[in-house]
């Protein structure tokens, strides 16, 4: 099976050929855990996770290696716990929590690694240290920066022009920097701040060198994938390159991937602009994790996504038919058989997942059509491979429907088994009564030698 992915360094799609196929590497940056993650933010962690499914499926699962960071030292996390009168590592460490416990929410399996920028500041002092051996780097009395005149390559990933990295630059505090678009490997201690203390003088982390220094720690470089928002190609992802690159003299990433905004109303979603919805608060309304995951994956990774009501709806009532398959199909053995080819090409093709998505929707119709048991053990194992790679359908069937009816849950199984006393009773004008109560209420009942379970009606 090949892989093609979109690379943004080559601006090309490529078939992918990682460098030991027993040790696939993939990097993606994290949060920075200053409060609640939003939608926007989920799309990463969610599209890169069906990525990471998807290279599993193909080298194996203990052949992908792969890392997300908490950028838990930041500008942010430092204003908002003067403003919060809170210790920055409570607010760190229960911001982290809550990202964990939302993006499992989404089905998002955990990454092989999960470094902090905290617990690796001598892998980056290290780093740092090699650029200003180097002449890539030099301390003024803000802090030590990287020198962007000293670097041909300077802007490779964004397609930027040296003239173009000169318009505004500026940053407060970075009077003594030689160059405009210079940028902070180390900022000098100020009052107040968290502090390590480091040959070139105590400061702390810039963000960038954070993700340079734990790629290097818990991957080693090159690695095979390196991904991440759009917004972070640049200044980012290019400082990111211009950093490691400069100090090891071969290449951080072979490939780099990108997602798509979220946006809302066509706007980027984001915490300045104010226009958020979080993960947090659908779940809370009752919306299911995993519908808020398909509804990030029915579009194309790279392309923007606008995020609406009517796009959980949707996605819904998608998640409803799936599962009503497997419900259906509750009590057959599946067979041994493997995710079509159809649908795992749709996902090695640079992650197409809309095109995968209509692929599943072949099994589904292919699981409620077939009669004979061989062919419903065929479509259930299908069903479920192919799932599991979207990491969709992965809650039973049944605790599906009634989580989707909220407290109208328990009205409706009380309903389901007078129903079942009516007709053990023999009294079928009763039973025919509750069906159509219950069909008033969206609901159909399916009976079966087993008993009778329930299922929203499509
Ligand atoms: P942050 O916590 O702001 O550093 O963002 C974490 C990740 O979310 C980064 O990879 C960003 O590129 C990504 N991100 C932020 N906003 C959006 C958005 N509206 N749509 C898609 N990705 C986003
Ligand atoms: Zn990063």
């Amino acid at each position: 099976m090949e892989i093609t992915l979109h690379n943004t360094l080559t601006r090309r799609k490529e078939p992918f050929a990682p460098s030991d196929p027993s040790r696939v590497t993939m990097y993606v940056c994290g949060p920075t855990v200053y409060n609640f993650a939003h939608v926007g933010n989920a799309r990463p962690p969610v599209v890169f996770d069906v990525l990471f499914r998807l290279l599993r499926h193909v080298y194996g699962e203990n052949a992908v290696i792969y890392a997300r960071n908490y950028t838990d030292i930041d500008d942010k996390i430092i204003a908002a716990s003067i403003q919060r009168g809170v210790p920055i590592d409570e607010i760190t460490r229960d911001v982290e929590r809550q990202y964990d416990a939302d993006i499992a929410a989404l089905n998002v399996l955990v990454p092989t690694r999960r470094p902090r920028a905290t617990e690796n500041v001598p892998a980056m002092v290290a780093v740092i240290e090699k650029l200003i051996a180097k002449g890539a780097a030099y301390v003024v009395p803000s802090g030590v920066y990287f020198s962007v005149a000293a670097d041909e390559d300077y802007g490779k990933l964004s397609g930027r022009s040296q003239d173009e990295l000169k318009a505004g630059a500026r940053v407060e505090g970075e009077d003594d920097k030689r160059h405009p678009s210079d940028f902070a490997l180390w900022k000098a201690s100020k009052p107040g701040e968290p502090s390590w203390s480091a040959p070139f003088g105590a400061g702390r982390p810039g963000w960038h060198i954070e993700c340079s220094a734990m790629i290097e720690e818990e991957l080693g470089s090159p690695i095979d994938i390196h991904a991440g928002g759009v917004d972070l190609i640049f200044p980012h992802h290019e400082n990111e390159i211009a950093q490691s690159e400069s100090a090891h003299g071969h290449p951080l990433a072979r490939v780099w991937m990108h997602n798509g905004f979220l946006t809302m109303d066509k706007e980027k979603m984001s915490k300045s602009i104010g226009n958020i919805v979080t993960p947090h608060e659908l779940l809370d309304e009752g919306w299911q994790g995993e519908t808020i995951r398909y509804a990030l994956l029915s579009a194309h990774y790279k392309a923007p996504l606008d995020w609406n009501d009517d796009l959980l709806d949707q996605a819904q009532k998608s998640l409803d038919r799936i599962y009503g398959a497997a419900l259906r199909l509750k009590d057959v053995e599946p067979a041994a058989a493997d995710a079509p080819a159809a649908f795992v090409q749709a996902l090695a093709d640079d992650l197409n997942t809309p095109a995968a998505i209509a692929e599943l929707s072949v099994l589904v119709t292919n699981a409620n059509n077939a009669r004979k048991p061989a062919e419903q053990a065929k479509a259930k194992a299908e069903l479920l491979a192919a799932t599991n790679l979207l990491g969709v359908l992965q809650d039973d069937p049944e605790r599906w429907f009634r989580a989707s009816f909220g407290d109208q849950a328990a009205e409706i199984d009380a309903l389901v088994a007078e129903r079942v006393k009516a007709r053990a009773e023999k009294n079928y004008a009763e039973s025919d009564r509750i069906r159509d109560e219950l069909a008033g209420r969206g609901v159909e009942v399916m009976d079966s030698a087993t008993g009778s379970t329930w299922r929203r009606k499509g």
